[in-house]
């Protein structure tokens, strides 16, 4: 699965964070970033982006197809 963070509509709740912390962090700006997609599974992925309560986190299969939200 990809990974993509709308960065517009990030609000910092740290949501990304606290469940996958090795994927995730918050930048100096305040808004989230990735570190390592790959280190977690796809249903953490999935987790993850159902947590954000903005749908800023944007899930694509390897095709390009957006998976979530
Ligand atoms: S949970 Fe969503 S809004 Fe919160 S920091 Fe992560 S991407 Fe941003």
């Amino acid at each position: 699965m990809r990974v993509r963070i709308d960065r517009d509509k990030c609000v910092c709740a740290e949501n990304c964070v606290v469940t996958a912390p090795t994927v995730f962090l918050i930048d100096a700006d305040g808004k989230a970033r990735l570190i390592d997609p790959r280190s977690v599974d796809d249903e953490t992925l999935l987790l993850a982006a159902e947590l954000c309560p903005t749908e800023a986190i944007v899930l694509e299969d390897e095709a390009g197809n957006q998976v979530y939200p």
